[in-house]
């Protein structure tokens, strides 16, 4: 009796496809613009590429990871916060958004990393997670958020990095795989509502703009000092940098000041307090 064991690609090749047809059938029509299409750190350009070629957007062993990974995690975390609406449907001028989870009195954005630090203020990653809440919390009028991230790695410290890659060291007292959440708290006459509210419809306007005439170049692509994370591993790297232009209107975006980076717009305290 022998038992035969071989490796083989089908399954993975089955969900491949059908996370493919999933990507099809939600394909965003070019009417439709949503808080992820316009949020600064996703690219705005990225996702005009992918709603124009999305033939090039092609989904790798890592993309089904990622995807499998952030959808049971919201799911069950959903189920056991138990409270609001999940997923719910809403629109502001034009803009189509879902937050994970929406109550009378706050909303609550989940986020999955495989990241090895624990994120703050200071990270670009954690920034972009806050300005998405922040997107809903405009949106839905509402004054308290929850930012709920889930950590699946155990922390690692960054050494240095060279031609053969990158090196880390785990502490002692690395903190394990764990959740972290921050409350976040917009008071409803902020001037900085007004501030996002203005940015997103811009943004939506400038999307929608370059969709009806095919024309990328009024899209800022990534500021340099996002680029190094994001665009080598963009599939449309080549048509980006090297054959579509960036008008300089685009490009003075894409340098603007972040309204995070104002002294004093954001209050961060890594402790806990009465907030
Ligand atoms: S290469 Fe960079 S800037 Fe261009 S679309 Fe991709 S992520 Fe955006």
């Amino acid at each position: 009796m022998t038992v035969i064991i071989r490796r083989d690609d089908k399954f993975n090749n089955l969900l491949k496809l059908n996370l493919r047809s999933r990507y099809n059938q939600k394909r965003r029509s070019e009417d439709e613009v949503h808080v992820s299409d316009i949020i600064p750190s996703s690219c705005i350009r990225r996702q005009y590429y992918s709603r124009k070629f999305p033939e090039i957007d092609t989904i790798s062993d890592e993309s089904i990871y990622h995807f499998i990974r952030g959808e049971s995690s919201e799911f069950v975390i959903t189920q056991l916060a138990n409270m609001g609406v999940s997923q719910a449907h809403l629109e502001f001028d034009g803009i189509l958004a879902h937050p994970d989870i929406m109550s009378d009195e706050s909303v609550v954005e989940l986020k999955d990393t495989l990241n090895f630090n624990r994120l703050n203020i200071t990270d670009e990653k954690f920034k972009s997670y806050l300005r998405q809440l922040l997107y809903y919390l405009v949106i839905t009028g509402v004054e308290r958020g929850v930012l709920s991230i889930r950590y699946n790695t155990k922390e690692l410290r960054w050494i240095k990095s060279d031609s053969k890659g990158d090196y880390f060291f785990q502490p002692h007292d690395a903190k394990g795989p764990f959740t972290e959440s921050w409350s976040v708290y917009l008071p409803k006459d902020d001037i900085v509502r007004e501030i996002l509210k203005n940015e997103m419809v811009r943004r939506k306007n400038l999307f929608k703009n370059a969709l009806e005439h095919s024309d990328v170049s009024i899209l800022p692509r990534l500021s340099q000092a996002k680029r190094s994370s994001k665009c080598p591993k963009c599939n449309f790297y080549n048509r980006c940098m090297n054959e579509d232009d960036e008008t300089p209107e685009a490009q003075e975006i894409a340098n603007e000041l972040d309204i995070m980076d104002i002294s004093g717009v954001i209050d961060f305290r890594p402790f806990q307090s009465e907030h």
